[in-house]
């Protein structure tokens, strides 16, 4: 099955100028969601990666990120956007390709040596997976790997990210 045909482009959404990646196309087809997931969970069952921890970064990382942490059986950590996880948080702030943010994590979400494998539906600039990255980091955890359903390649967003071990499905 070609995955990336079922990705669908969205013109000037949500601004003028991007084409936005549109996943509810592929995630609406079961057999296409099922072998997405199934590629990329292959490489974490297959090698001896030893995770504890998902962090999936809203809102598309939740989706990607849930299926991962349970069919690798660790805990799956929310990085949201500000104001919305109800406890104590920490905070980094980030540029995205369309404007400028900051993501919070809850601050007993990850304990010191754990090792993280941060998720998100796709690398553009960089920005959201480094602020990511970095809480993770704030906390003593590991990043293990950083993964992505679609890599926008042209973005160059992996060279701001060269420390960590980086994956993606599909490469446009
Ligand atoms: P960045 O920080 O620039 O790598 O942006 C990545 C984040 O923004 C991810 O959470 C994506 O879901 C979202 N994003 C950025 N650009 C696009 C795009 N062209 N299509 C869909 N999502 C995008």
């Amino acid at each position: 099955m070609e995955l990336d045909k079922l990705i669908r482009d969205v013109p000037d959404f949500p601004k003028k100028g991007i084409i936005f990646k549109d996943i509810t196309t592929l995630l609406q087809d079961g057999d296409a969601f099922r072998q997405a997931m199934n590629q990329i969970m292959k490489k974490y069952l297959e090698t001896d990666a030893k995770i504890d921890k998902v962090v999936g970064i809203e809102a598309r990382g939740f989706i990607l990120g849930g299926v991962l942490a349970y069919k690798l059986g660790c805990g799956f950590v929310p990085a949201r956007k500000p104001g919305k996880l109800p406890a104590q948080t920490i905070r980094e702030e980030y540029t995205l390709e369309y404007g400028s943010n900051a993501l919070e994590i809850h601050q007993d979400s990850i304990n010191k040596g754990e090792r993280v494998l941060v998720v998100d539906d796709l690398l553009a600039t960089g920005g959201t997976a480094l602020a990511s990255a970095r809480l993770v980091e704030k906390m003593g955890g590991e990043v293990v790997a950083i993964q992505f359903l679609i890599e926008l390649g042209f973005l160059h967003g992996r060279e701001k990210l060269l420390k960590y071990p980086l994956h993606s499905l599909i490469v446009y």
